[in-house]
């Protein structure tokens, strides 16, 4: 674990994630204390830029926080001392002379630290940078910067490949430099509060645990809606597509630990062993079991083809839904549809768990029990269920039990994700990390309908098209109604709360 002398290389630190997610991350781990004690922080990227210019960066996305009294009062401060501990140097990534200058500047700062008795030389590379340059720069760091003399760790993140080839390819050019228990491979839904409980609400509840098969389930939907378009970066997406975006890596790794069994124990590589073997278990996803759309405009929001940058001919789907079958004795014959668009009428992020019908007899009429996890916004577990409508009626209808994280949780901060993985990165911790195997079954279930979108084999699929607000394709209600979903209309099911927060 990194508790001591630590410095953190951001490589890539003029981009835009590094500024949006890296930074701010370190920097709410830094107020918070959470940091290893003598830490730095060492911004690299070809871009010139003072020392000014480069805090102005890295501090330019930095916010005080809203829920916390006291780190919001302390913010001003906070970024001195931040800045304080951060340089830049400037330097290119395919010639050792720049990552040699690099090596440099982290002996120099770990040398001013040897007359208090610091003598290890720990250094996390922390990646933010486009695929194309991981190869090159994970190379030049180890031939250059490298140390024997403490803890060397890299952390990279997706796109990691773009189908089952090209991910191999970069694995193992990476593993030939950097080893499995060197590298952190991030896929930032590992970090978020309700993908973590899951664990705790699988296998801590025996009720749960009980009714989570196929005796019990209907379907599973895993959904994931964005109420915004590509705006100006279509270009760049429709090289990766919603599947490639989303679903292949982020509404996977839900789905592994969604439906995995118990491991062992907690430690990592227990935990990983479970994730791969469910993932096993699944063929990859059929074209008769997947509808694409793309977003068209409505009202004054422009379509995904008004972007210029957007190639005329492109089925690169903005919206997808999918059905994966996993072929285990507890999931046997059960839907897992997972949904994802962009352009959509709302933001969120859930799991719903459709429960099959109560056995006809007495009840004629009556809802299914669904339990939700929304993962996000606002963190949220509620099990849909019947109750006697209280009174003379006899009637029974939907109500829920609900647990709500903010009104359950008052006092409770919950991290950003990224800060919650870069803090287990620096302590070790693997379990929240993406191994290599996961990305390997995970490509193999996808890569097929995936080269059929980008035209491999010959004639491409039909893409229908949605208005940006839309909840998706017209057909995507029938499409889950296929797999079993039965829905429980507004009529029936009113949520009490007109404003959630
Ligand atoms: P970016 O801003 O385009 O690139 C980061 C930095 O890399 C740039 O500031 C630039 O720095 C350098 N760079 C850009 N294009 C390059 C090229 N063709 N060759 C060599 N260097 C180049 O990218 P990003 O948005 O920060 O994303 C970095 C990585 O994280 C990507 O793999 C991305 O897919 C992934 N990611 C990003 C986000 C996000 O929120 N942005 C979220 C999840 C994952 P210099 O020119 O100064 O060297
Ligand atoms: P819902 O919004 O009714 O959605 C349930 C399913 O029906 C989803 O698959 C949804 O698809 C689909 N759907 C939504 N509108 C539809 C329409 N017009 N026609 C056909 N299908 C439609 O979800 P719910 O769980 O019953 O919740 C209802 C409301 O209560 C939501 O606003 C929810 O946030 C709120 N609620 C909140 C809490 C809490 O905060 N603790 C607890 C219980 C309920 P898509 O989502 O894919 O479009």
């Amino acid at each position: 674990s990194l508790t001591e002398e630590t410095v953190v290389v951001v490589l890539g630190a003029s981009g835009d994630l590094a500024q949006k997610k890296t930074f701010p991350a370190l920097f709410a781990l830094y107020a918070q204390g959470h940091l290893p004690k003598d830490v730095h922080i060492v911004g690299y990227a070809r871009t010139k830029m003072d020392e000014a210019e480069f805090h102005k960066r890295q501090t330019g996305h930095l916010k005080p926080p809203k829920d916390d009294e006291k780190l919001a009062k302390s913010f001003d401060e906070d970024v001195k001392g931040f800045t304080s501990i951060s340089s830049y140097i400037a330097g290119p990534y395919d010639e050792d002379k720049g990552f040699q200058e690099l090596n440099k500047r982290l002996e120099e700062i770990e040398d001013q630290r040897k007359s208090s008795g610091k003598t290890a030389r720990n250094r996390v590379f922390y990646m933010a940078l486009p695929p194309s340059v991981f190869t090159v720069v994970a190379k030049g760091l180890k031939k250059n910067c490298y140390t024997n003399d403490g803890d060397n760790r890299i952390i990279i993140e997706k796109p990691f490949g773009k189908d089952f080839e090209s991910c191999r390819e970069m694995m193992s050019a990476l593993k030939a430099e950097w080893t499995e228990n060197e590298t952190y491979r991030i896929d930032h839904y590992l970090g978020k509060e309700m993908i973590k409980n899951l664990l705790v609400l699988r296998f801590g509840n025996v009720f749960l645990d009980a009714a989570l098969n196929k005796n019990y389930v209907s379907n599973v939907q895993i959904t994931f809606k964005e109420p915004f378009g590509t705006e100006g970066r279509g270009g760049y997406f429709d090289e990766f597509g919603i599947i490639r975006d989303v679903c292949q890596n982020h509404l996977m790794q839900t789905l592994s630990v969604l439906a995995m069994e118990r491991p062992v124990s907690f430690s990592a590589e227990d935990v990983r062993d479970e994730k791969v073997k469910v993932l096993r278990c699944i063929p990859p996803i059929e074209r008769k079991d997947l509808l694409l759309g793309q977003y068209a405009a409505s009202g004054d929001k422009p379509g995904y083809h008004d972007d210029d940058t957007v190639p005329k001919d492109s089925v690169s789907p903005t919206f997808a839904a999918m059905v994966l079958w996993i072929n285990n004795p507890r999931w046997e014959g059960v839907p897992f549809i997972m949904k994802a668009g962009k352009a959509l009428n709302e933001s969120k992020v859930e799991i719903r768990i459709q429960y099959k019908d109560v056995t006809q007899g007495i009840f004629t009429d009556i809802s299914r029990n669904e339990l939700v996890l929304r993962i996000q916004p606002s963190e949220a577990v509620y099990l849909k269920m019947n109750s006697k409508l209280p009174g003379f009626s006899t009637r029974a209808v939907p109500v829920e039990l609900d647990l709500s994280y903010t009104k359950r949780f008052t006092e409770a901060k919950i991290p950003q994700a990224y800060e919650a993985l870069i803090l287990d990165a620096f302590k070790g911790d693997h379990s929240n990390f993406v191994r290599d195997d996961e990305l390997d079954v995970s490509w193999k279930i996808f890569t097929p309908i995936l080269h059929w979108i980008d035209g491999k084999d010959g004639e491409k699929p039909k893409v229908e098209s949605y208005p940006y607000g839309s909840r998706g394709p017209e057909g995507i209600d029938e499409f889950t109604a296929k797999y079993g979903y039965k829905r429980i209309g507004n009529e029936d099911y009113q949520w009490p709360q007109t404003n959630v927060a």
